[in-house]
Protein backbone atom coordinates (compact mmCIF):
# COMPACT_ATOMS: atom_id res chain seq x y z
CA UNK A 1 0.00 0.00 0.00
CA UNK A 2 1.03 3.49 -1.20
CA UNK A 3 0.40 7.20 0.08
CA UNK A 4 -0.37 9.38 -3.28
CA UNK A 5 2.69 12.29 -3.39
CA UNK A 6 2.82 15.20 -0.85
CA UNK A 7 0.60 18.19 -1.92
CA UNK A 8 2.39 21.37 -3.63
CA UNK A 9 0.77 23.64 -0.61
CA UNK A 10 0.01 22.13 2.97
CA UNK A 11 -4.04 22.11 3.56
CA UNK A 12 -3.58 23.16 7.60
CA UNK A 13 -1.32 25.92 8.42
CA UNK A 14 -0.12 24.23 11.98
CA UNK A 15 -1.58 20.88 13.10
CA UNK A 16 -1.01 19.74 16.85
CA UNK A 17 -1.01 15.81 17.76
CA UNK A 18 -1.78 15.13 21.48
CA UNK A 19 -0.99 11.41 22.75
CA UNK A 20 1.89 10.17 20.45
CA UNK A 21 0.66 6.61 20.59
CA UNK A 22 -0.45 4.19 17.86
CA UNK A 23 -2.96 6.64 15.97
CA UNK A 24 -1.47 10.10 16.84
CA UNK A 25 2.21 8.77 15.22
CA UNK A 26 0.71 7.44 12.64
CA UNK A 27 -1.23 10.76 11.89
CA UNK A 28 2.18 12.62 12.30
CA UNK A 29 3.43 10.22 9.65
CA UNK A 30 0.67 10.48 7.36
CA UNK A 31 1.05 14.47 7.06
CA UNK A 32 4.54 14.65 7.37
CA UNK A 33 4.82 12.29 4.04
CA UNK A 34 2.33 14.11 2.60
CA UNK A 35 2.78 17.40 3.59
CA UNK A 36 0.13 18.14 4.86
CA UNK A 37 0.65 20.56 7.31
CA UNK A 38 3.11 23.84 7.47
CA UNK A 39 3.69 23.11 10.93
CA UNK A 40 3.22 19.49 12.98
CA UNK A 41 3.40 19.66 16.87
CA UNK A 42 2.98 16.66 18.81
CA UNK A 43 2.69 16.39 22.61
CA UNK A 44 2.45 13.42 24.88
CA UNK A 45 1.76 13.51 28.95
CA UNK A 46 4.80 10.90 28.98
CA UNK A 47 7.98 12.26 28.82
CA UNK A 48 9.46 9.26 27.43
CA UNK A 49 6.66 9.14 24.21
CA UNK A 50 8.02 12.72 23.89
CA UNK A 51 11.63 11.98 23.99
CA UNK A 52 11.18 9.05 21.56
CA UNK A 53 8.65 11.69 19.35
CA UNK A 54 11.81 13.76 19.00
CA UNK A 55 14.12 10.87 18.61
CA UNK A 56 12.13 9.29 15.85
CA UNK A 57 11.93 13.10 13.98
CA UNK A 58 7.58 12.75 13.80
CA UNK A 59 6.97 16.59 14.28
CA UNK A 60 8.63 19.69 13.95
CA UNK A 61 8.22 20.22 17.35
CA UNK A 62 7.54 18.60 20.08
CA UNK A 63 5.91 20.64 22.97
CA UNK A 64 6.80 19.84 26.68
CA UNK A 65 3.15 20.96 27.77
CA UNK A 66 -0.22 20.98 26.24
CA UNK A 67 -0.34 24.73 26.42
CA UNK A 68 2.72 25.36 24.11
CA UNK A 69 1.12 22.62 21.97
CA UNK A 70 -1.63 23.88 20.79
CA UNK A 71 -0.72 28.05 20.62
CA UNK A 72 -1.72 29.06 17.08
CA UNK A 73 -2.66 25.82 16.07
CA UNK A 74 -5.00 25.76 13.23
CA UNK A 75 -6.56 21.99 13.95
CA UNK A 76 -5.77 19.83 17.15
CA UNK A 77 -6.46 16.25 17.45
CA UNK A 78 -6.97 14.27 20.15
CA UNK A 79 -5.19 11.10 20.05
CA UNK A 80 -5.13 10.39 23.76
CA UNK A 81 -7.86 7.40 25.82
CA UNK A 82 -11.03 7.94 25.93
CA UNK A 83 -11.15 8.66 29.50
CA UNK A 84 -8.57 11.15 29.35
CA UNK A 85 -10.48 13.61 26.80
CA UNK A 86 -11.90 16.02 29.51
CA UNK A 87 -8.60 16.00 30.91
CA UNK A 88 -6.62 16.79 28.09
CA UNK A 89 -9.42 19.07 26.76
CA UNK A 90 -9.53 21.14 30.33
CA UNK A 91 -5.75 21.50 30.21
CA UNK A 92 -5.64 22.90 26.35
CA UNK A 93 -8.83 25.01 26.93
CA UNK A 94 -7.04 28.93 27.63
CA UNK A 95 -4.48 28.43 24.68
CA UNK A 96 -6.91 27.10 22.12
CA UNK A 97 -7.10 30.14 19.55
CA UNK A 98 -10.74 31.07 18.46
CA UNK A 99 -11.62 29.40 14.97
CA UNK A 100 -9.42 26.49 15.28
CA UNK A 101 -10.74 23.29 15.12
CA UNK A 102 -10.67 20.43 18.00
CA UNK A 103 -11.00 17.14 17.02
CA UNK A 104 -10.42 13.43 18.35
CA UNK A 105 -9.82 10.02 17.08
CA UNK A 106 -11.75 7.98 20.28
CA UNK A 107 -13.30 4.74 19.50
CA UNK A 108 -16.66 6.39 21.99
CA UNK A 109 -18.11 9.73 20.21
CA UNK A 110 -21.26 11.07 22.68
CA UNK A 111 -19.24 10.75 25.65
CA UNK A 112 -16.15 12.54 24.00
CA UNK A 113 -18.31 14.98 22.34
CA UNK A 114 -19.65 16.38 26.09
CA UNK A 115 -16.32 16.27 27.61
CA UNK A 116 -14.93 18.60 24.98
CA UNK A 117 -18.14 20.71 25.15
CA UNK A 118 -18.11 20.84 28.84
CA UNK A 119 -14.27 22.24 28.44
CA UNK A 120 -13.90 24.24 25.29
CA UNK A 121 -14.86 27.55 24.48
CA UNK A 122 -17.72 28.18 22.06
CA UNK A 123 -15.41 29.99 19.60
CA UNK A 124 -13.63 26.87 18.68
CA UNK A 125 -15.30 24.39 16.54
CA UNK A 126 -15.54 20.63 18.25
CA UNK A 127 -16.25 18.16 15.74
CA UNK A 128 -15.23 14.40 17.18
CA UNK A 129 -13.78 12.09 14.77
CA UNK A 130 -13.01 8.25 14.57
CA UNK A 131 -10.98 6.50 12.36
CA UNK A 132 -12.24 2.83 12.02
CA UNK A 133 -8.51 1.77 11.62
CA UNK A 134 -5.64 0.44 14.07
CA UNK A 135 -4.11 -2.81 15.35
CA UNK A 136 -3.32 -4.23 18.65
CA UNK A 137 0.17 -2.42 19.20
CA UNK A 138 0.81 0.67 21.30
CA UNK A 139 2.91 3.62 21.24
CA UNK A 140 4.94 5.76 19.09
CA UNK A 141 6.86 3.11 17.60
CA UNK A 142 3.60 1.28 16.21
CA UNK A 143 2.11 3.58 14.03
CA UNK A 144 2.68 3.93 10.39
CA UNK A 145 1.79 5.90 7.41
CA UNK A 146 -0.38 3.79 5.54
CA UNK A 147 -2.88 3.00 8.71
CA UNK A 148 -6.02 5.02 7.35
CA UNK A 149 -5.29 3.97 3.58
CA UNK A 150 -8.75 2.52 2.36
CA UNK A 151 -10.11 2.78 6.04
CA UNK A 152 -13.41 4.59 7.13
CA UNK A 153 -12.98 7.90 8.89
CA UNK A 154 -16.06 8.95 10.89
CA UNK A 155 -16.93 12.80 11.67
CA UNK A 156 -19.72 13.55 14.45
CA UNK A 157 -20.21 16.98 14.38
CA UNK A 158 -22.90 18.45 17.08
CA UNK A 159 -25.89 20.07 15.47
CA UNK A 160 -25.10 23.33 13.81
CA UNK A 161 -21.50 22.65 13.24
CA UNK A 162 -19.97 25.10 11.02
CA UNK A 163 -19.70 23.26 7.56
CA UNK A 164 -16.72 24.48 6.36
CA UNK A 165 -15.03 23.34 9.08
CA UNK A 166 -16.25 20.29 8.79
CA UNK A 167 -15.27 20.26 5.48
CA UNK A 168 -11.54 21.34 6.24
CA UNK A 169 -11.32 18.20 8.78
CA UNK A 170 -12.62 15.81 6.20
CA UNK A 171 -10.50 16.83 3.58
CA UNK A 172 -7.31 16.30 6.30
CA UNK A 173 -9.14 12.71 6.72
CA UNK A 174 -9.04 12.24 3.15
CA UNK A 175 -5.93 13.38 2.27
CA UNK A 176 -4.55 10.81 4.84
CA UNK A 177 -6.10 7.93 2.20
CA UNK A 178 -9.71 7.72 4.60
CA UNK A 179 -12.66 7.53 3.57
CA UNK A 180 -14.95 10.02 5.31
CA UNK A 181 -18.42 9.55 6.76
CA UNK A 182 -20.55 11.81 8.86
CA UNK A 183 -22.92 10.72 11.38
CA UNK A 184 -24.68 11.62 14.96
CA UNK A 185 -22.49 10.25 17.84
CA UNK A 186 -25.21 7.95 18.95
CA UNK A 187 -25.49 6.30 15.44
CA UNK A 188 -22.12 6.14 15.71
CA UNK A 189 -21.80 4.73 19.19
CA UNK A 190 -24.61 1.87 18.37
CA UNK A 191 -22.75 1.02 15.25
CA UNK A 192 -19.42 0.64 16.49
CA UNK A 193 -21.24 -1.21 19.51
CA UNK A 194 -21.79 -4.30 17.08
CA UNK A 195 -18.57 -4.00 14.79
CA UNK A 196 -16.11 -3.42 17.60
CA UNK A 197 -16.67 -2.94 21.12
CA UNK A 198 -19.08 -5.96 21.53
CA UNK A 199 -16.24 -8.29 19.45
CA UNK A 200 -13.90 -6.93 21.47
CA UNK A 201 -15.66 -7.89 24.82
CA UNK A 202 -16.18 -11.70 22.95
CA UNK A 203 -12.35 -12.08 22.54
CA UNK A 204 -11.36 -11.40 25.82
CA UNK A 205 -14.15 -13.19 27.28
CA UNK A 206 -13.43 -16.30 25.57
CA UNK A 207 -9.31 -16.26 25.96
CA UNK A 208 -9.93 -15.33 29.77
CA UNK A 209 -12.26 -18.10 30.27
CA UNK A 210 -9.91 -20.52 28.10
CA UNK A 211 -6.92 -19.23 30.52
CA UNK A 212 -9.31 -20.41 33.51
CA UNK A 213 -9.95 -23.94 32.53
CA UNK A 214 -8.77 -26.25 34.54
CA UNK A 215 -10.04 -29.46 32.93
CA UNK A 216 -7.54 -28.17 29.44
CA UNK A 217 -3.90 -26.90 30.62
CA UNK A 218 -2.53 -23.37 29.42
CA UNK A 219 0.11 -25.37 27.19
CA UNK A 220 -2.88 -27.08 25.41
CA UNK A 221 -4.35 -24.19 25.02
CA UNK A 222 -1.42 -22.47 23.16
CA UNK A 223 -0.11 -25.58 21.72
CA UNK A 224 -3.86 -25.88 19.68
CA UNK A 225 -4.55 -22.74 19.21
CA UNK A 226 -4.81 -22.28 15.39
CA UNK A 227 -8.08 -24.25 15.58
CA UNK A 228 -9.53 -20.61 16.31
CA UNK A 229 -8.58 -19.73 19.69
CA UNK A 230 -5.50 -17.86 17.90
CA UNK A 231 -7.86 -15.63 15.98
CA UNK A 232 -9.35 -14.38 19.30
CA UNK A 233 -5.95 -13.88 21.15
CA UNK A 234 -4.61 -10.52 18.35
CA UNK A 235 -8.02 -8.97 19.83
CA UNK A 236 -8.32 -10.16 23.23
CA UNK A 237 -4.11 -8.43 23.43
CA UNK A 238 -5.59 -5.11 21.87
CA UNK A 239 -5.04 -1.95 24.95
CA UNK A 240 -6.33 -2.39 28.58
CA UNK A 241 -6.22 1.14 29.22
CA UNK A 242 -8.20 1.90 25.80
CA UNK A 243 -10.75 -0.79 26.11
CA UNK A 244 -11.58 0.05 29.65
CA UNK A 245 -11.86 3.44 28.64
CA UNK A 246 -14.50 2.28 25.72
CA UNK A 247 -16.69 -0.19 27.81
CA UNK A 248 -17.21 2.83 30.08
CA UNK A 249 -17.94 5.40 27.52
CA UNK A 250 -20.66 3.32 26.23
CA UNK A 251 -22.01 1.69 28.51
CA UNK A 252 -25.66 1.65 27.11
CA UNK A 253 -24.98 0.72 23.35
CA UNK A 254 -23.07 -2.14 24.96
CA UNK A 255 -25.35 -3.35 27.23
CA UNK A 256 -28.19 -3.38 23.96
CA UNK A 257 -26.39 -5.32 21.70
CA UNK A 258 -25.43 -7.54 24.19
CA UNK A 259 -28.80 -8.63 25.62
CA UNK A 260 -29.38 -8.80 21.87
CA UNK A 261 -26.16 -11.47 21.80
CA UNK A 262 -27.02 -12.76 24.67
CA UNK A 263 -30.16 -14.05 23.58
CA UNK A 264 -28.69 -15.44 19.97
CA UNK A 265 -26.05 -17.39 21.79
CA UNK A 266 -28.92 -19.16 23.88
CA UNK A 267 -30.95 -19.81 20.89
CA UNK A 268 -27.76 -21.17 19.49
CA UNK A 269 -27.28 -23.84 22.28
CA UNK A 270 -30.81 -24.95 22.47
CA UNK A 271 -30.33 -25.47 18.42
CA UNK A 272 -27.28 -27.60 19.65
CA UNK A 273 -28.92 -29.31 22.32
CA UNK A 274 -32.05 -30.22 20.51
CA UNK A 275 -29.84 -31.28 17.39
CA UNK A 276 -31.51 -28.67 14.88
CA UNK A 277 -28.59 -28.84 12.38
CA UNK A 278 -30.58 -27.14 9.85
CA UNK A 279 -30.81 -24.14 12.14
CA UNK A 280 -27.19 -24.07 12.76
CA UNK A 281 -26.11 -24.73 8.93
CA UNK A 282 -28.50 -21.38 7.87
CA UNK A 283 -27.09 -19.65 9.94
CA UNK A 284 -23.68 -20.27 8.96
CA UNK A 285 -24.29 -20.31 5.86
CA UNK A 286 -25.79 -16.38 6.60
CA UNK A 287 -22.39 -15.62 8.13
CA UNK A 288 -20.31 -16.79 5.41
CA UNK A 289 -22.19 -14.18 3.22
CA UNK A 290 -21.24 -11.52 5.18
CA UNK A 291 -17.58 -12.20 5.21
CA UNK A 292 -17.58 -12.43 1.40
CA UNK A 293 -19.19 -8.84 1.06
CA UNK A 294 -16.93 -7.89 3.78
CA UNK A 295 -13.61 -8.74 1.35
CA UNK A 296 -15.73 -7.52 -2.04
CA UNK A 297 -15.63 -3.74 -0.64
CA UNK A 298 -11.61 -4.53 0.28
CA UNK A 299 -12.36 -4.38 4.12
CA UNK A 300 -10.13 -7.58 4.50
CA UNK A 301 -7.98 -10.19 2.28
CA UNK A 302 -9.33 -13.23 0.75
CA UNK A 303 -6.06 -15.11 1.24
CA UNK A 304 -6.67 -17.97 3.47
CA UNK A 305 -5.62 -17.88 6.97
CA UNK A 306 -6.10 -13.96 6.90
CA UNK A 307 -3.15 -14.02 4.56
CA UNK A 308 -0.36 -15.53 7.23
CA UNK A 309 2.24 -16.41 5.76
CA UNK A 310 2.88 -20.47 6.13
CA UNK A 311 6.34 -21.46 7.15
P1 LIG B 1 -1.82 4.55 22.67
O1 LIG B 1 -0.95 3.93 21.64
O2 LIG B 1 -1.86 3.95 24.04
O3 LIG B 1 -1.44 6.10 22.80
C1 LIG B 1 -2.09 6.99 23.66
C2 LIG B 1 -1.05 8.01 24.12
O4 LIG B 1 -1.73 9.07 24.83
C3 LIG B 1 -0.03 7.42 25.08
O5 LIG B 1 1.27 7.79 24.73
C4 LIG B 1 -0.46 8.03 26.43
O6 LIG B 1 0.62 8.15 27.33
C5 LIG B 1 -0.96 9.37 25.99
N1 LIG B 1 -1.80 10.00 27.01
C6 LIG B 1 -2.65 9.40 27.90
N2 LIG B 1 -3.21 10.33 28.68
C7 LIG B 1 -2.73 11.53 28.29
C8 LIG B 1 -2.94 12.86 28.71
N3 LIG B 1 -3.81 13.16 29.69
N4 LIG B 1 -2.24 13.86 28.08
C9 LIG B 1 -1.40 13.60 27.08
N5 LIG B 1 -1.15 12.34 26.64
C10 LIG B 1 -1.81 11.33 27.23
O7 LIG B 1 -3.34 4.61 22.18
P2 LIG B 1 -3.97 4.55 20.70
O8 LIG B 1 -4.18 3.13 20.32
O9 LIG B 1 -3.21 5.44 19.79
O10 LIG B 1 -5.41 5.16 21.01
C11 LIG B 1 -5.61 6.54 21.14
C12 LIG B 1 -7.09 6.85 20.90
O11 LIG B 1 -7.46 6.34 19.62
C13 LIG B 1 -8.04 6.21 21.91
O12 LIG B 1 -9.03 7.14 22.28
C14 LIG B 1 -8.67 5.06 21.14
O13 LIG B 1 -10.00 4.82 21.57
C15 LIG B 1 -8.62 5.57 19.72
N6 LIG B 1 -8.51 4.54 18.66
C16 LIG B 1 -7.69 3.48 18.82
C17 LIG B 1 -7.60 2.52 17.82
C18 LIG B 1 -6.69 1.32 17.98
O14 LIG B 1 -6.85 0.32 17.26
N7 LIG B 1 -5.73 1.33 18.87
C19 LIG B 1 -8.35 2.66 16.65
C20 LIG B 1 -9.15 3.78 16.48
C21 LIG B 1 -9.24 4.72 17.50
P3 LIG B 1 0.74 6.99 28.49
O15 LIG B 1 1.04 5.74 27.76
O16 LIG B 1 1.83 7.48 29.36
O17 LIG B 1 -0.60 6.95 29.19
Amino acid sequence: MVLDPPLAHPLVGRLAVIGVGLIGSSILRAAAARKLAGTLVAYDGAEAVRARTLELGLADIVAQTPADAVADADIIILCVPVGAMATVAEAIAPYVKPGAIVSDVGSVKGAVLSALRAHLPTSVHVIPGHPVAGTEYSGPDAGFATLFQNRWSILTPPEGADEGAVARLAELWTAMGANVETMTPEHHDLVLAITSHVPHLIAYNIVGTAADLEEVTQSEVIKFSAGGFRDFTRIAASDPTMWRDVFLNNREAVIEVLGRFTEDLIALQRAIRWEQGETLFDLFTRTRAIRRSIIEIGQETAAPDFGRERE
